[in-house]
């Protein structure tokens, strides 16, 4: 098959214009021509009023090497490659210990199917409820019930992007093509078929829960056993100098500068399980695991996430100022942006996580917080677009001194919103233009806020500190001049948003185990090693093969 690049095509385009476009492109006739498929469709909407689909498609053609030949110093025409999924090793019969995954979201979640189609039969353990007794949890937070700080938006089977746009592109970069994979067999858990081929895909929430339950059917089926409200408490490690396993007594005294080895976990539930073979994938909101982590020596760095607020206008100016008279395209679907701007105090502010005609979500797991973060469902119809707008921050210069001060950090700003909100789960709120004009907001405009349980309006540079709110200030009238209407002054700002990424890194070797513990495999977004729904499932199939790959090792030696 040769992969053809770049090909444009206007918007309204006929059923018949791609092959046209490819009989073209190769300079070939029918005669030759076999059949294609579309790999890639994306759009270029720079210019409104032509925006482009842009496809890469495989063709299949007669005499194919002959024609690449011709076309070898065009970059548009290629050999396509071989994409598939190839297992790096399959358990051995004699194979004695199971491997453990704990955290059930798209990391564990990959790294457990792997490691099941592998026949590892692991165990995965998960501190949250099964999905559909977490989705009850959740939603029944959002219509103001208490919060369950072990069954929310972060935490349970399917783990934080399971109440999300599903946004599943990233820029990692994928040489093994893993995010083939991981697109696969979320088709084959009833994904829409367009996920393959679409530039941007998205799930949508609803249609995420039944997909996380109809992999975990497989996983069963293959051997994999799960455990939920069961929630990792401690390692019990060895060190490797002394072998004395370490007494949990004195946990509190590890030292990260020490090695050690994995023997076993202890579970919440009272459980204990051997184990020297563990991925570790418990994503960004597990806080008291990565303290308890921390004390038993497990080495951890600080690293630098993001903070600022939701910001939310109508969907409908977003597409406007994307699409112009387009808008409403129903191959373009909503718009959404990207939008960054270096600003005079040295920051970067951008947007992130962009969720357009979606929601915005109360993402607490703790008593006494509020954090925001956005969702929709699979056709993006509601009324609003809403998007993180964040600054960049780092442990150099402003949370230096401990590895898990960034966590402490957030912990304050989520504190603040809280109190800010009214102590009831509200979340502040302030409108754009009195953001802009630095004054406490009083009445809503005509941007409706999506949040529940509901909004205080307040004044929100209180919470964050001075040089963030500054540098919004100067990135929202910026952000305007590429996206009209973005710096309306009835538009909406929600705070606090603070889980954009890890505050932690828990440092991994080549070998995907952490630099201290032989045996622990630090994973996904919680370890510092993905950021989304799609590059921590594809961080978990790669350390999933490590460790299938050291446990067969170690089976042969024996
Ligand atoms: P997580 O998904 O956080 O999973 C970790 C799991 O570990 C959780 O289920 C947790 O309960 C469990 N756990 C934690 N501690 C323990 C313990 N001690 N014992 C047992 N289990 C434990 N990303 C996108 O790419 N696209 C989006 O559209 C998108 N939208 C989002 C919307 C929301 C509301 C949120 C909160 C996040 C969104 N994200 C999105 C981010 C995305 O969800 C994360 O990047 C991704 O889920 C990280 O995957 P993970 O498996 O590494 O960790």
């Amino acid at each position: 098959m040769l992969r053809l690049t770049d090909i444009k095509l206007p918007l309204d385009h006929d059923e018949f214009a791609i092959k046209k476009a490819i009989l073209e492109k190769l300079e070939i006739d029918e005669e030759q021509f076999l059949s294609f498929e579309i790999y890639k469709r994306g759009y270029d909407a720079r210019n409104n009023k032509n925006i482009l689909l842009i496809y890469s498609v495989d063709v299949e053609i007669k005499q194919q090497d002959a024609l690449l030949s011709k076309f070898s110093n065009e970059p548009h025409v290629r050999l396509s490659p071989d994409m598939q999924y190839k297992f790096v090793t399959h358990a051995p019969s004699n194979l004695k210990d199971r491997p453990v995954v704990v955290g059930l979201g798209p990391c564990g979640l990959f790294a457990a199917l792997i490691l099941a189609q592998m026949g590892f039969r692991p165990i995965i353990i998960e501190r949250g409820k099964a999905v559909r007794e977490r989705t009850k949890d959740t939603f029944g937070f959002w219509r103001n019930k208490p919060l369950n700080p072990e069954s929310n938006v972060q935490f349970g089977e399917g783990g934080a992007g399971t109440f999300s746009d599903g946004k599943l592109y990233s820029q990692v970069k994928d040489r093994k093509h893993y995010g083939r994979k991981v697109l696969h067999e979320f088709v084959a858990a009833g994904a829409p078929q367009e996920i393959m081929y679409v530039s941007k895909p998205h799930i949508g929430t609803f249609k995420l829960v039944n997909m996380v339950e109809k992999m975990r059917e497989t996983i069963i089926a293959l051997g994999g056993e799960f455990r939920f409200s069961s929630r990792l408490e401690k390692l019990n490690l060895v060190s490797e100098a002394d072998d004395e396993t370490q007494a949990l007594e004195n946990a509190d005294q590890a030292s990260q500068n020490k090695s050690y080895r994995l023997k076993g976990l202890y579970l919440s539930d009272g459980e204990y399980i051997d184990c020297e073979h563990l991925i570790l994938a418990i994503g960004h909101s597990a806080r008291d695991t990565f303290e308890g982590l921390y004390k038993q020596g497990v080495y951890i760095e600080a690293k630098p996430f993001s903070i600022g607020f939701r910001i939310e206008h109508e969907q409908s100016m977003i597409d406007r100022a994307r699409f112009g008279d387009n808008a409403g395209n129903p191959i373009l679907g909503a718009a959404d942006y990207k939008l960054v701007h270096h600003c005079k105090n040295g920051r970067t502010v951008y947007s992130f996580c962009m969720c357009p005609g979606g929601t915005v979500v109360a993402a607490a797991s703790e008593p006494g917080r509020v954090v925001t973060n956005g969702m929709s469902q699979y056709s993006r119809h509601e009324r609003n677009a809403n998007s993180a707008i964040v600054v960049g921050i780092s442990p150099e210069k402003d949370y230096p001194g401990h590895p898990l001060a960034g966590i402490q950090l957030q912990r304050d700003l989520e504190t603040m919103a809280f109190e800010l909100g009214g102590e009831n789960y509200f979340a502040p709120a302030q409108l754009i233009g009195d953001f802009l004009a630095g004054k406490a907001s009083e009445d809503l405009g005509d941007v409706k806020p999506s949040y529940t349980p509901g909004i205080s309006l307040t004044d929100l540079s209180k919470i964050v500190p001075t040089f963030v709110s500054d540098a919004i200030q100067e990135a929202i009238p910026a952000f305007e001049r590429q996206i009209k209407g973005f710096a309306k002054v009835d538009g909406l700002l929600t705070g606090v948003e603070t889980r954009t990424s890890s505050p932690i890194c828990i440092k991994r070797n080549k070998d995907y185990q952490s630099i201290n513990v032989t045996g622990l495999y630090p994973a996904g977004e919680g370890a510092g090693y993905a950021g989304g729904i799609w590059s921590a499932g594809i961080d978990g199939i790669r350390v999933a093969e490590a460790l299938a790959l050291q446990m067969v090792k170690q089976t042969l030696e024996e």
